[in-house]
């Protein structure tokens, strides 16, 4: 898609991304090609495509796109996955990873923030992505197993009910730590067996739900 932010969308990706470890040509494709800008407030737009995470209201944050694609490298999707996605926010990392998988699900706990999203998912005629108002700690049991699961807020454990929803050979990614930092966890499902590797420090908003903190 051609539009003003295309040198800014391609600067992202070269000085954020390819500079650092993204090898994944189909994340970085992508990161080249959705419009970031539409997922934040007119008066953020010229900020859009910085080295960091901005505000999108109700006390939440847009990730910083390096974080984003480095999430969205570790599921390691290759075209036909089911995904479902914790905290839709912004919708921008459910854009992402809707031009990568099959379909995505994705959970938000604040209604003003699903409805944004649902709507730039509509002008950008990405179809692929179904959103719902819920506690996503809880997953979305109905429309599993998933082949991959990323929750985009941190909590103190990793939600047992998307434990139970990932499917064999799935990836799950997840900040877990206390309220101020987090490591992101990776962890794997093989022959029945759960791994867990942990992998950078970060900082996530907090996910709140049955299954993360109480606020
Ligand atoms: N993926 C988002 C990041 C948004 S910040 C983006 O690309 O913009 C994290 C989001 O998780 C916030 O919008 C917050 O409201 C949401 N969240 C926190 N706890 C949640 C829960 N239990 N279920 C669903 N969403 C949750």
């Amino acid at each position: 898609m051609m539009d003003q932010y295309q040198k800014a969308r391609l600067r992202m990706v070269q000085e954020q991304l390819l500079s650092r470890d993204i090898v994944d040509q189909r994340v970085l494709k992508t990161m080249e090609e959705v419009p970031r800008h539409w997922f934040v407030d007119d008066a953020m737009r010229v900020r859009a495509y910085g080295d960091h995470p901005l505000p999108i209201g109700a006390g939440q944050t847009i990730s910083q796109p390096y974080i984003v694609a480095s999430m969205t490298q570790s599921l390691r999707l290759k075209g036909d996955e089911t995904v479902l996605e914790i905290g839709t926010g912004s919708g921008y990392q459910a854009a992402v990873l809707s031009r990568l998988c099959r379909q995505v699900y994705t959970v938000e706990r604040v209604n003003s923030l699903l409805v944004s999203a649902r709507k730039v998912f509509d002008k950008l005629r990405y179809y692929n992505i179904q959103a719902k108002f819920d506690d996503g700690t809880l997953g979305w049991p109905e429309k599993g197993p998933f082949d991959a699961i990323i929750v985009t807020a941190g909590g103190p454990e990793i939600p047992e009910p998307l434990v139970e929803q990932l499917s064999e050979n799935g990836r799950l990614i997840i900040p877990v730590g206390d309220q101020h930092v987090q490591e992101l966890q990776l962890l794997e499902k093989k022959d029945g067996r759960v791994t867990v590797t942990t992998l950078a420090g970060v900082r996530f908003v907090n996910l709140v739900g049955k299954y993360g903190w109480s606020r």
